[in-house]
């Protein structure tokens, strides 16, 4: 894949490399080129951090300057041989799969969070999607991501003197961004068309570059578009349910009709939860044209490469559209698919209700064109087969086809450079490059002074920060009280910045006020406390909680003790998670379906008090941090956030504190230290997106591209079978029925004969099981049945016989017949089965 860069400055020649560097977003996480900006403009790299910006706006007489100084050039020089040299250095990907992989995987996400200077991220979503992307950059995994520019972003947090939120939605200029159009061979700007009811929408195509990774971002603000059409990519989740499905449209078909057009292969789809599940219609539908297949066989080609990985935590999350807007969009799309208005719709409905109104469902239309579907954490693994359930009528539900694949997140983008440092002496340079065997064992050679020495830099690090930060917000609001007695660096430093909504409970902390300032102002033992978040504009409930926190940090005597630290976003994350010693996190279980933010302070050293909740259900261990909540989901809401408050107050008073201030001879908190250290060594690699992005590649990417192409291979041939093999199963199902079934004792254990007529079945295309529930903690027991002799009288009835274990009633066993193919992934794609009694 080649592309050209579209500059809207000329540099002087000896320069012309800065803007390879700062177009590469890579010096988001690869801090080599820091000293080269800061040479170029102190002031403009203390402010912003943006290289991009900087280049942008330095003049030309600086530049001139820094053209006729050597020492300038040579660094440069040195850089950018720096920068090749890595990218022809051998990954991980190379050397696993080199050969075994052709094209790219296409990862569709309606936000990215790379950097703050491409605000087009809200929340913990577009983080991840972020630090997948660095992370296939780092491992070489050939991805390419797809989203859509935003003329606004989400808003930007203030809040006034009354502790009140305000919201601003300052306009990001394509100039000021670190992304440029995406031009053709002919030089021209790549464009993508979509059809729109009586109308096109054209769409312009902007390029971000992620070290060898690409970026291409959709925008819709192109002035040969009808007025109305061109704010349709002006705000991330804003607008009503029409913007939002349009935004859809726009990511999944525009996304999709981009790589078609830029002829790149894409045998696997990503797609970052069900918003850009339109992706898989303008697969299919492209895939029809060129293989001459109808839509169906086109779906069961291509939909083995589509990966769908699902964020919702409960059954209301998805996306759900009126099936009258819906129809108004994509009425001449089932034209172009060659299927009926219903069968398009049928794709986003549950399959069991006959309701009219049902609601078009992109996470059904998901689960319909994907090959394999995963939740973000093992108990969102399980709530999401919940989730899903309706769609597998008559499964249990533990196999309804959702595995999990847990979050990471990229630790060179939220390690500190201290934690970066010690991280290399224990471990190399290299170690978030490949695999992670060795890094427990070498951080385990870490001593304590060191460890806490580190600790408490940190710390100290974070105080300067916010010092500096509410010296601003102070500004904001024109009061000019001093804030350098706010916080200290010696004080128990806990924080609790995440987006403020319901279930976040982000108040829990405040349940008994008088006890958490008793808490915080104790004089042997004082503890400071540093909240941040934004409430979603419509979000009464979330902006009710800032306002409580606001009032309270208001009393005399917490003055410098809590800080509310405004517009949260990426780099404040980045500051919080490298300073706080502890990071709370309580939200109501199981609504966190994964959480990353507690994963960000693992490497610096910072330690989980969380809800067993997410990631932490499964990372929790007493060694590494502290845990409330009783792996148990509660109805009565308020009853069980008291009782979890006073968890959380005991643990704090109890145990955190006390830990943290219990010193040695020397001042060193012995205990603290080790749970540091266990912390950082059992946790760190585990759930760094490295470990994430292996996964999804060895268990989704490289299979997916296998079984896709295999469906595509001959003309469709293994499609179309399989195609032919589920019309067969669909016509035919209710005909199956069951004979006599007995079980009789033997010296293996039970012995079962089934009887089974099939009908107009083939055998193979079916199996006969025996299944048990799971009991007594063990697994559910899923024995398949040899076939034996025909029975009498009929063209199409067996004899299946087997043996199971008698360590249960033979009653516990039910059979059962369901689909059956070597190359199919049933139930997903299959979902019919049919119980003895
Ligand atoms: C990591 C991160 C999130 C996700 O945080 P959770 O608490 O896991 O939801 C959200 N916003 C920002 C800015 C982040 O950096």
């Amino acid at each position: 894949m080649h592309i050209t860069h579209y500059l809207p400055r000329t540099l002087p020649e000896p320069l012309a490399g800065l803007t390879t560097l700062a177009l590469d977003l890579r010096w988001s996480w690869h801090h080599s080129t820091d000293t080269l900006w800061q040479a170029v403009s102190p002031e403009l790299w203390e402010e912003t951090r943006n290289p991009w910006l900087i280049l942008e706006n330095i003049s030309d007489r600086r530049l001139e300057e820094l053209a006729a100084d050597a020492g300038f050039v040579e660094t440069l020089q040195r850089q950018l041989e720096a920068r090749e040299g890595h990218f022809k250095s051998d990954t991980w990907f190379a050397s696993q799969f080199g050969q075994a992989f052709r094209g790219y995987v296409a990862y569709f996400s309606m936000e990215f969070g790379l950097s703050e200077s491409l605000p087009i991220y809200s929340g913990g979503l577009g983080i991840l999607a972020g630090d997948h992307l660095k992370t296939a950059c780092d491992l070489g995994v050939p991805l390419i991501g797809i989203g859509l520019l935003y003329q606004q972003g989400y808003f930007r947090q203030a809040l006034d003197a009354q502790g009140e939120q305000i919201e601003f939605y300052p306009y990001n200029a394509p100039t000021m961004l670190p992304v440029t159009p995406l031009m053709d061979d002919r030089g021209e700007w790549v464009r993508v068309n979509v059809e729109f009811p009586g109308r096109q929408l054209i769409l312009r195509v902007w390029h971000v570059e992620v070290g060898r990774r690409s970026l291409f971002l959709l925008d819709s603000n192109e002035p040969l578009n009808f007025p109305g059409d061109r704010g349709i990519t002006s705000e991330l989740y804003g607008g009503g349910q029409e913007m939002r499905l349009q935004q859809e449209i726009v990511l999944g078909i525009g996304g999709w009709r981009l790589l078609e057009k830029m002829g790149i292969d894409c045998p696997v789809c990503h797609l970052n939860e069900g918003h850009a599940a339109f992706a898989i219609l303008e697969r299919a539908r492209n895939f029809m044209h060129r293989c001459a297949q109808p839509f169906e066989v086109a779906l069961r080609a291509t939909r083995a490469g589509n990966l769908f990985t699902s964020h919702t935590p409960v059954e209301a999350g998805a996306d759900r559209f009126p099936p009258d807007l819906f129809m108004h969009y994509f009425r001449d799309y089932a034209k172009l698919l060659g299927i009926d208005e219903q069968r398009l719709l049928a794709l986003g409905r549950d399959g069991v209700r006959s309701d009219r109104g049902e609601p078009f469902n992109m996470a059904y239309l998901a689960f319909r064109g994907a090959g394999a579907v995963n939740g973000v954490s093992r108990l969102h693994g399980k709530v999401s087969r919940d989730i899903f359930q309706p769609l597998f009528p008559r499964w249990p539900a533990a196999e309804v086809p959702v595995g999990h694949v847990t979050n990471g997140v990229h630790v060179a983008t939220w390690d500190s450079q201290a934690a970066d440092a010690l991280w290399t002496d224990a471990c190399g340079k290299t170690r978030w490059l490949g695999t992670l065997e060795t890094v427990a064992t070498d951080l385990r050679c870490l001593d304590d002074r060191t460890l806490w020495d580190f600790r408490c830099r940190g710390r100290r690090g974070l105080v300067d920060f916010l010092r500096t930060r509410l010296a601003r917000q102070n500004r904001w609001l024109n009061t000019t009280q001093a804030q350098d007695q706010s916080l200290d660096p010696g004080f128990l430093t806990l924080g609790f910045a995440r987006r403020f909504t319901e279930y976040k409970r982000n108040n829990l902390l405040l349940h008994d006020p008088d006890r958490l300032t008793r808490l915080l102002t104790n004089r042997d033992r004082p503890v400071q406390l540093v909240i941040a978040g934004k409430a979603h504009p419509y979000d009464d409930f979330g902006k009710r909680m800032i306002r409580q926190w606001n009032d309270y940090l208001r009393r005399p005597e917490l003055q410098g003790r809590v800080i509310f630290v405004e517009d949260y976003d990426l780099v404040i994350a980045a500051e919080l998670v490298r300073g706080v010693d502890v990071w709370i996190n309580t939200p109501r279980r199981p609504w966190e379906a994964s959480g990353t933010s507690g994963m960000k302070v693992l490497a610096n050293g910072g330690l989980n008090l969380s809800e067993l909740d997410g990631w932490w259900a499964e990372a929790y261990r007493p060694e590494v941090g502290w845990a409330i909540g009783d792996r148990q989901e509660h109805r009565n809401i308020a009853e069980w956030d008291a009782a979890e408050a006073e968890q959380l107050y005991r643990l704090l008073e109890e145990k955190v504190v006390p830990c943290f201030y219990r010193r040695d001879e020397n001042g060193l908190p012995r205990e603290w230290v080790q749970h540091m250290q266990e912390s950082m060594a059992q946790l760190t690699t585990h759930f760094s997106s490295n470990r994430m992005v292996r996964e999804y590649t060895e268990r989704f990417y490289v299979p997916l591209e296998n079984a896709c192409r295999q469906r595509m291979d001959d003309g469709c041939k293994l499609a179309a079978e399989l195609e032919a093999w589920h019309a067969h199963l669909r016509r035919y199902w209710d005909k199956l029925y069951f004979g006599n079934v007995s079980a009789e004792k033997c010296n293996e254990g039970y012995r079962f004969q089934v009887q089974a007529y099939l009908d107009g079945i083939p055998a193979e295309a079916v199996c006969i099981e025996l299944y048990a529930e799971a009991a007594n903690g063990g697994e559910a027991v899923r024995q398949v049945l040899t076939r034996t002799t025909p029975l009498l009288g009929a063209d199409n009835g067996y004899l299946y016989t087997g043996t199971v274990k008698d360590d249960r009633h033979a009653a516990a066993y039910t059979p059962r017949i369901v689909p059956a193919h070597a190359a199919a992934t049933v139930p997903l794609e299959a979902s019919m089965i049919s119980w003895y009694r």
